[in-house]
């Protein structure tokens, strides 16, 4: 493995979002630096690294040279729930406000620790949604990069949309408005753009979000140029800075037994899940589960449930444990579970999502178009249902459907908002109905081959860019080159 010389001495400080979804390729982000002769420094939380307890335990293991910082998470101070610390135990917008105060709040300890035990970074590479850390950097002197766990696509999209403020003067959330400057025509409704349904009380850190955002010394992107080539070149002119491409992350993990444990323990025991999977017929099987942060209502539920029933697909469904447990377990032990009986996996809680995609009787994926889902799913050669939700999934149903065009859309037309509170409970929401899931599942199960090809074929090019000499390989290399300097600060002007 190429690495560079030992007298430079790269270190990187990462410092993610406290979300699974941004956490769980940031880990493989540093696993990646350590092994191409960076040192790197992971800040986490305690409730966090318990739940990455098993990926830490193999990294330490393997002897990397990645520290994991676990600083302390001010919740009392910010007026949050003790161990809500991460953004999938949020509810309503309330508590997000106190959560995004509690991570700005990690500035001074990761600051102090910076000064004491650790030696100066080289580099700092923070999650967009942790714009405290200008701050930090430009305190440190230190070059700062952005990554906000999307791929490029949405990245452009998004920052055109919220740098040109393109919807502030749209009233009607449902109009179609194009976005002027993408390389090809592209429009979208503002209540699917990833400005969505703006929560009250969120304008100064949005401000502060972008402010930092146009003045990182560079973005760092999980996703490789092969998969959006016209992207990278298109974000590289208009954001005027250097973008680099250096995924998928995942495969950084040699096979699927590697992966388990990096965002939780599973809550099925994974040998029981491959028995069921290896009695199933090649490609037959539909993988369903919408990510960490998602919320579906019990009726929701109810009609995915009786949807998939219907369909008469044999399914992994994943129900998270925060989905109204009780009355959910109610639900399917009334009648549900024991009519399924076989043909259906339920997995209550995590899930070992990797190890499930990548086994062959799984022939397609119904996501809620998180961008991890989303490259796991084409490293598994896997093609997808789409079900977006929030932020910019939209945007990565669009890739998926129209530009790669691996997947088809179940029809959602308005989004789901993250973090439901009291205020906007709605026990009876329903986005998609029982008779969609029926129809959509069996036609892509069955007329799929086409699209799964395609899928396959991008899961060679992605292993192509991770190996030695691919894109995303050389990206790697040269990034930690980049930074390799002691001494380099930011180049671009606060
Ligand atoms: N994940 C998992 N098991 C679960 C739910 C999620 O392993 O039961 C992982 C999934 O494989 C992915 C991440 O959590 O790596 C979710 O990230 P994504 O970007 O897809 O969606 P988000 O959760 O951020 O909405």
């Amino acid at each position: 493995m190429d690495t560079v010389d030992s007298e430079s001495k790269p270190y990187f400080v990462l410092v993610p979002l406290m979300a699974q979804g941004h956490m769980i390729p940031m880990v493989d982000m540093a696993r990646l630096l350590a092994e191409h002769g960076a040192t790197v420094t992971f800040v986490t939380t305690p409730v966090n690294a318990l739940r990455m307890k098993i990926i830490i335990e193999k990294i330490e293991e393997s002897q990397l040279p990645i520290d994991f910082l676990k600083l302390e998470f001010p919740c009392e101070k910010a007026g949050l729930p003790e161990g809500c610390e991460s953004a999938d135990m949020l509810s309503g917008s309330d508590q997000i406000i106190k959560f995004i105060t509690a991570c700005a709040m990690l500035k001074d300890s990761l600051i102090s620790c910076l000064g004491e035990k650790y030696p100066s970074p080289t580099c700092i590479i923070a999650d967009m949604n942790q714009p405290w850390v200008g701050d930090l950097a430009r305190e440190l002197s230190i070059p700062r990069l952005t990554f906000n766990g999307s791929g490029v696509f949405p990245n452009l999209a998004s920052y055109i949309i919220r740098h040109q403020n393109i919807f502030s003067d749209v009233k009607d959330d449902k109009e179609i408005v194009k976005i002027p400057g993408f390389p090809h025509r592209l429009e979208m409704t503002k209540a699917k753009s990833p400005v969505g349904v703006q929560r009250p009380g969120m304008e100064q850190f949005l401000e502060k979000r972008l402010q930092e955002e146009r003045s990182a010394d560079g973005v760092v992107v999980n996703s490789f140029y092969e998969l959006e080539p016209l992207y990278v070149d298109s974000y590289t002119k208009t954001a005027g800075k250097k973008i680099w491409t250096i995924g998928p992350m995942l495969l950084c993990n040699r096979n699927t037994n590697e992966m388990s444990g990096r965002g939780n323990k599973a809550s099925i025991d994974e040998d029981d899940c491959l028995r069921w999977l290896d009695v199933q017929k090649p490609a037959s099987v539909v993988y369903v589960s919408f990510g960490s942060l998602a919320q579906t209502t019990l009726a929701q539920l109810a009609e995915i449930g009786l949807g998939l029933e219907a369909s008469g697909c044999p399914f992994v469904w994943v129900i998270k444990a925060g989905d109204k447990s009780t009355d959910v377990k109610e639900w399917l032990s009334n009648g549900f579970e024991e009519r399924i009986n076989d043909r259906g996996l339920i997995i209550k809680g995590w899930a070992p999502q990797m190890m499930i995609l990548s086994h062959p009787s799984i022939g397609g994926f119904l996501t809620h178009c998180g961008w991890n889902s989303i490259l796991e799913s084409i490293c598994a050669g896997v093609p997808m249902i789409t079900w977006p939700h929030f932020a910019d999934q939209f945007l990565n149903e669009i890739l998926i459907v129209e530009i790669l065009k691996i997947g088809v859309k179940i029809g959602v037309e308005y989004p789901n908002q993250w973090a439901r509170g009291e205020e906007d409970n709605n026990d009876n929401d329903v986005t998609v109905e029982r008779d969609d899931v029926a129809k959509v599942v069996p036609e892509f199960m069955d007329g799929g081959e086409e699209m799964r090809e395609k899928a396959r074929e991008l899961a060679r090019e992605a292993r192509k860019a991770m190996d030695e000499g691919g894109s995303s390989s050389n990206n790697l290399i040269e990034l930690i080159k980049e930074y390799a300097d002691t001494g380099k600060t930011s180049s671009v002007e606060p």
